[in-house]
């Protein structure tokens, strides 16, 4: 079944079927543009940093830093999920073409 949104390819195998039903593709898209929220409200506060050679770190909530390097990010919300990129790799991704590279 094709959507008209653009969501982000996904091997369609590991489909978490929680409550039944398929992926609502109305509800993936408000999930991710809440995350650009957050990811945005992150570049705000200057969370995010380059480390050079394309990887970064972004301020957790905590007080901590994720580690975030293309397309992947270590914070637990990104192992759990596989839909939608966490919000500190929307926020690299946002910042990535500003920011000074050291790679
Ligand atoms: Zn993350």
């Amino acid at each position: 079944m094709k959507t008209p949104l653009s969501l982000p390819d996904r091997p369609s195998a590991e489909r978490p079927a929680r409550g039944g039903g398929p992926p609502d593709a109305t509800k993936l898209a408000e999930a991710a543009a809440q995350r650009a929220e957050r990811a945005a409200a992150l570049v705000r506060a200057g969370a995010v940093e380059s480390l050079g050679n394309g990887r970064y770190r972004v301020r957790s909530a905590g007080g901590g830093w994720w580690a975030v390097r293309d397309g992947y990010c270590n914070c637990p919300d990104f192992a759990w999920r596989g839909y939608v990129p966490c919000k500190h790799l929307i926020a690299v991704e946002l910042v990535r073409s500003f920011l000074p590279s050291a790679a």
